[in-house]
């Protein structure tokens, strides 16, 4: 028998499949999906069939039948990635300009090893058999979304309708209880269930709490999860033994067999957004997957995000509401710390008001615990009038400036917008300004010495790199071994901590200053979770805000002063005048190189190159070059080209012609990011 063609993708950054020779008796075992073993270079690699065999004389062009190299090995039926997922890989290729083997390799890292131990696995999942699951009893709101969420899950899908709903709960409402009741029903029909949150590695109570109210196993998939463990998990759900999956973004493109569950818990937080190598967002590719396989999507937040809630507007998904809190407690007090009106205090860099450590202190002396919540790292400062407390900000973008005092500039991160530093505010001639932001981080030394009968636990990415270390100081602040709790984003995740009674911001306006058009809609979301974390046991909650613009319609919404609608609506509006999304999409074009020169000048020629195409493109427009935020990191300087349009074929389209571009001659490296999460 004479050897046929296949068409693979390997796991590595390029655009290209390859076409390699494979024996008749392989390529009756290969199917769409499988993984092969292929040489490549001077090395063997897991590569995966892209399309069925083909006969040799349908070789394509320029190449020769007897120079192809052979397939060598070809995965077994049972590791073959699913249709559906092969599919949502196929997708995300096309609309992330991804490479196709990388994508495959995201969602089948495992695949080609060890499959003796994952049947085991199978099996003995086989005879444990399944334990009856404790549901709790739903209350009246809880049922009332529970059966409108199953109406959806049965809607008849005709043209435009969709099985995709937010379920818009306030914090504390019990979405949880709700995802559970809705899983079981998905599970009784035979069908499977996939949930997602955000940084799942650190809330193994979720994985438990839902293993015992459904019953049965329940699968946990994040990146730091052991490849022994990766590998049973996948072999467990192709075989259908592993029906329920609580996992991390990369979960979206786990091999659970007929979905007809996907929850994205906190489907607002950037989290989902991934960043590295394989760029995509996990709950926008779980509305894929879930259009795919008609499975209900449940989007599930307190504080939804501004481009689920235009879906919701333009009639694409459902809006189910959760408006009450279980057991009635109480939200907590929000207390607003005017940074250019009260006492600070003295000799230190970070900001603190004087009123701010005496709480924290009356708070330790009572034996309570304290949360300290520190903006991100990497922070640049931007401008501020201590006078009227405006904000220099692009006067393209609307976004706040970026303080440079080497060399006395305000630089907008987004459009390369350059300014001097002025010499007095814009708007009342004050000449009260001052940088704020930068140095924010060093409270993490001064603290101890402001509080030296504290006991600080420190909670931030940088010192704590694994997961397991994270939850570790999580676990010995619950158990009371520090008495503060210091760091950085980290800390609004969904823990309960009931000892704590006293929840400080400790700068908000490094939230909603943050150069990037989502930064007051995020800043609101972090403020509002950092605020939940306040009064989870008995004793109430209090939480300080520390701002220099108690004014900003952030603050105005969390403390009650106005509503949440309209803020939104204000958002919505500066969005839409703006063309940010959802009212156009974006996509980064970043230029990098070790040369500091070089990324600059193939930024330069490759903005000329495409600002010329899109002269006929009236919904394209193109911001930059700039400098990227974080320049130069890692001996690698970045520069960015933002593409705004308003035609997703447009968007492609320029972005197709930036890669062609980059292929023909830049000596910099070009990266694409589509819907790229932080802009500036
Ligand atoms: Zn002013
Ligand atoms: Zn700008």
């Amino acid at each position: 028998m004479q050897d046929l063609l296949i068409t693979v993708a390997v796991p590595r950054p390029l655009d290209s499949l390859f076409t390699y020779r494979i024996s008749s008796d392989l390529a009756e075992r290969v199917r769409v999906g499988s993984w092969v073993l292929v040489p490549f270079g001077r090395t063997k690699l897991h590569a995966f069939a892209v399309d069925e065999p083909k006969p040799a004389d349908a070789i394509p062009p320029g190449l020769e039948f007897e120079k192809l190299k052979q397939v060598l090995e070809v995965g077994p039926e049972s590791s073959v990635i699913p249709g559906e997922v092969f599919e949502l890989c196929k997708w995300t290729h096309e609309y992330y300009h991804s490479p196709l083997g990388e994508v495959l390799h995201a969602a089948m890292p495992g695949a080609a090893l060890g499959l003796k131990s994952a049947r085991r696995e199978a099996r003995q999942l086989e005879q444990s058999g399944r334990v009856p699951g404790v549901l709790h009893e739903l209350t009246a709101r809880q049922q009332e979304a529970f059966e409108a969420l199953e109406q959806i899950r049965h809607r008849t899908l005709e043209k435009g309708s969709s099985r995709v709903a937010l379920l818009h709960g306030v914090t504390g409402s019990g979405k949880t209880e709700v995802y559970l009741s809705v899983a079981r029903k998905a599970l009784d029909e035979g069908r499977s269930v996939l949930i997602l949150a955000p940084e799942i590695a650190l809330t193994p109570q979720l994985h438990e709490r839902f293993e015992a109210a459904l019953g049965e196993r329940v699968g946990l998939w994040h990146s730091a999860l052991p490849d022994a463990q990766r590998r049973d998990q996948t072999a467990a759900m192709m075989s259908g033994t592993l029906r329920v999956v609580i996992g991390a973004r990369s979960a979206v493109f786990c091999p659970l067999r007929d979905l007809g569950l996907i929850v994205v818990d906190e489907e607002h937080d950037s989290t989902y957004k991934q960043e590295d190598r394989v760029r995509y967002h996990a709950r926008d590719l779980a509305v894929v997957r879930g259009r795919m396989g008609g499975a209900l999507v449940v989007l599930g937040s307190a504080t939804p995000s501004l481009d689920t809630l235009e879906r919701v507007r333009e009639g694409k998904y459902a809006k189910v509401d959760l408006p009450e809190r279980v057991m009635s407690r109480a939200m907590p007090q929000i207390d607003v710390v005017d940074l250019a009106e009260e006492p600070r205090v003295e000799g230190i860099q970070a900001v603190m008001a004087e009123r701010t450590l005496e709480a924290i202190r009356q708070e330790l002396d009572a034996g309570n615990q304290v949360m300290v919540f520190l903006n991100r790292r990497g922070f640049a400062a931007f401008l501020l009038c201590e006078e009227c407390s405006e904000v220099s900000g692009c006067p393209h973008c609307s976004i706040s400036l970026t303080v440079h005092k080497r060399n006395r500039e305000l630089r907008c991160h987004v459009c390369g917008h350059l300014e001097q530093i002025p010499d007095a505010c814009a708007k009342c001639r004050s000449d009260r300004l001052i940088p704020v932001g930068a140095g924010t981080e060093s409270l993490e030394d001064e603290l101890p010495k402001l509080l030296p009968e504290a006991r600080i636990l420190r909670l931030d990415r940088d010192q704590v790199t694994s997961a397991t270390r994270l939850s570790d100081v999580l676990e010995r602040f619950r158990k009371k071994e520090g008495n503060l709790l210091l760091g950085t984003q980290m800390l609004v995740k969904g823990h309960d901590f009931p000892g704590v009674t006293l929840v400080v911001a400790i700068l908000a306006d490094a939230l909603f200053r943050y150069p990037d058009f989502r930064a007051p809609e995020r800043a609101l979301q972090i403020l509002t979770q950092v605020a939940g974390r306040a009064g989870r046991g008995e004793m109430p909650g209090r939480v300080m805000v520390q701002t220099f613009s108690p004014e900003h319609p952030v603050i105005q919404v969390l403390c009650g002063e106005s509503g949440i609608e309209e803020f939104l609506e204000g958002e919505r509006e500066l969005r839409e005048a703006l063309r940010y999304p959802p009212f156009a999409r974006l996509a980064r074009i970043r230029v990098e190189s070790p040369e500091r020169a070089h990324a600059r000048r193939d930024a330069l020629r490759l903005s000329e190159h495409l600002s010329a195409l899109v002269r006929e493109m009236p919904a394209i427009e193109i911001l930059g070059p700039s400098e990227a935020f974080l320049e130069r990191a890692k001996g690698i300087t970045r520069w960015d080209l933002l593409i705004k349009s308003t035609s997703v074929r447009d968007l492609h389209r320029i972005v197709n012609a930036a890669r062609a571009a980059s292929r023909g001659g830049l000596e910099s490296h070009v990266l694409v990011d589509i819907d790229p999460s932080g802009v500036g």
